[in-house]
């Protein structure tokens, strides 16, 4: 499916948000989903023309939820596809070749979840939660968020504003490099989720981010004893 460059913002230290609009049809897709977006390269790259997203914005709330716009944010590097993504500007072509993933909330609204992300590994979460706003749901959610530092957080105001509206029981954000942060620093292990998730052992995790980070948020899980768990691992970082 072709889509159009929007618009484009940074919302975090080197990560842009790429809005794209969707001309043709709209596109069905459910909160936590990725797109798989393809570029026609203006340099070149190693790994091809393609890469997979979480979509960041949700779909409406119809039955079979579809949107006419889809967002994805990424943090800029200097791989031709980034590089190529980077440059674009308002009105540029791409093209969505495939929706698909099984990262998305439990059925059971009555299921308590912890969301656990590493850096840009918030955009499904996101998806999920401004589609639980855009509907009024409160759900029982835990987000725990962890980045270098503050600068580097995305979406660090409308997360924070999850926990007051009543949308995530607490928001825990978590600082790897800044000694300034006054809240939770260092790496999150199985002592900080034991320590701050209390019946933990009862409670839905899903973690996304880069595979490292990932991989050592399941085995602290492990560690817990905690089964019931979702992974997204974002593949190519
Ligand atoms: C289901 C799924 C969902 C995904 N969702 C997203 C998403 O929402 N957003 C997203 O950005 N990606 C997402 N990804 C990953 C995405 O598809 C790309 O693989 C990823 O963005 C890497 O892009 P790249 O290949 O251009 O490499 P880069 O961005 O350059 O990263 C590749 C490697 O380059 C090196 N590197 C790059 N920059 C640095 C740096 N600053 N410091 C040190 N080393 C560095 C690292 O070794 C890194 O592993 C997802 C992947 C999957 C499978």
């Amino acid at each position: 499916m072709n889509v159009f460059l929007k618009n484009k913002k940074e919302i975090a230290d080197d990560t842009i948000l790429f809005g794209f609009e969707v001309p043709d049809a709209a596109m069905s897709y459910k909160p936590g989903q990725y797109a798989s977006l393809k570029l026609a390269l203006k340099y070149p790259d190693e790994k091809g023309p393609e890469r997979f997203f979480s979509i960041v914005n949700p779909p409406d709330n119809k039955p079979g939820g579809r949107g006419r716009r889809i967002e994805i944010a990424t943090r800029i590097s200097g791989t031709g596809y980034k590089q190529t993504m980077a440059a674009m500007q308002d009105g540029d072509p791409a093209e969505i070749t495939r929706i698909g993933g099984e990262f998305i909330l439990p059925k059971d609204p009555d299921q308590a979840v912890v969301m656990v992300a590493g850096g840009v590994g918030i955009t499904p979460f996101k998806c999920m939660l401004d589609h639980l706003v855009s509907k009024d749901e409160k759900r029982r959610l835990i987000l725990l968020y962890s980045n270098k530092n503050k600068a580097n957080t995305a979406f660090y105001d409308e997360l924070s504003q999850m926990e007051p509206a009543g949308y995530v029981s607490k928001v825990y954000f978590v600082m790897t490099r800044d000694d300034t942060w006054p809240g939770p620093k260092g790496r999150m292990n199985a002592g900080f989720i034991a320590d701050n998730i209390s019946g933990y052992q009862k409670k839905h995790f899903m973690v996304a981010g880069p595979p490292s980070f990932v991989g050592g948020i399941s085995q602290a899980l492990e560690e817990l004893g905690i089964s019931d768990v979702k992974l997204e691992k974002f593949f190519g970082y």
